[in-house]
């Protein structure tokens, strides 16, 4: 949305599609249909949630604000360790129920069951379904992800791919499915440097994230070398197919690297930033690269985040 706020507008339709917006005796003067009053209201284009997990509506409260990002990481995994398939089924309805009260027209849902998108609720609104990808236990090929998801073809919305995070997905993961995406034209989201955990896994080779994935037997192989963002910079995988989510913890040599990177865009999740306690985002600072370079980023406020 850009400009001011229209006070007394109307909207003119015809046959589906908007076609004039301004004050209501402009419009009105050129458009002799028929007249819906709205009354007292804002009538605005409907909001767009760049990044949630409505598999996980039904756990709200579950989980008090934790200690650590890595606490969080083994409660969460306890709670889904309860649930069956048809509890995220359930849940996954149960969000868009309530998404779309807060006037949310589009999801960008993060969904963790590939398997389970074919046999969710027909959803209410424009909905894209990124299958999670992890291969920290588990080598997984995102070509057979794609192949499972295909079918489902949304009245409105469409499918991608999400490698998890960098301390969850290797970077193999991570450049076949954009591999896949390439060749499919698909578009691709992932988490990346959300927590200080994160940060001193990769950068310093320490810490409870690093300390956690190690005892589940995780090659540490490619931390104490740099920054989870140089990680993925370095590796190549990042461009303009990419919402990135989080970005909470940057350092200066992140910014410069991001000055000259390849275009992506950013979602951050106030609701999660909240929750963990993380440092202050640093949203004008992205919003510049965004507006001041041609690779630059574009911030995407989102407007609820069931889970980080
Ligand atoms: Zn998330």
């Amino acid at each position: 949305m850009c400009g001011r706020p229209i006070d007394n507008a109307a909207v003119a339709i015809c046959g589906g599609t908007i076609i004039a917006v301004g004050k209501w005796n402009e419009v009105r003067a050129s458009n002799p249909g028929e007249v819906t009053d709205l009354g007292e209201l804002v009538l605005m284009p409907g909001l767009i949630n760049a990044h949630c997990h409505l598999d996980y509506t039904c756990m709200r409260g579950s989980i008090q604000p934790p200690q650590s990002f890595t606490a969080w990481v083994r409660e969460i995994n306890e709670e889904k360790s309860a649930l069956r398939s048809e509890d995220y089924i359930t849940s996954v309805a149960e969000g868009f129920v309530e998404a779309l009260s807060f006037g949310t027209t589009t999801v960008c849902n993060l969904e963790a069951f590939a398997a389970l998108i074919g046999q969710m609720p027909l959803p209410p609104m424009r909905m894209w379904w990124f299958a999670e990808m992890l291969d920290v236990r588990h080598a997984i090929e995102p070509e057979e992800i794609y192949s499972q998801i295909k079918a489902v073809s949304p009245i409105r919305g469409g499918i991608g791919l999400a490698p998890h995070a960098p301390f969850t997905a290797s970077i193999e993961l991570y450049r076949a499915a954009a591999a896949v995406a390439q060749r499919h034209r698909l578009p691709l989201t992932t988490h990346l440097a959300e927590s200080r955990e994160e940060m001193q896994m990769f950068r310093d080779g320490e810490g409870a994230l690093f300390e956690f994935l190690r005892s589940i037997g995780r090659s540490m192989s490619d931390c104490g070398q740099s920054t989870p963002l140089q990680l993925l910079l370095n590796a190549g995988v990042l461009d303009e197919r990419w919402i990135v989510a989080h970005l909470n913890e940057l350092t200066s040599e992140d910014f410069l690297r991001l000055e000259s990177s390849p275009r992506f865009h950013v979602a951050h999740c106030p609701r999660s930033h909240a929750y963990f306690a993380h440092e202050r985002f640093s949203l004008r600072q992205l919003r510049r690269l965004g507006s001041t370079s041609a690779s630059g980023l574009t911030a995407s406020p989102v407007t609820r985040t069931s889970a980080c």
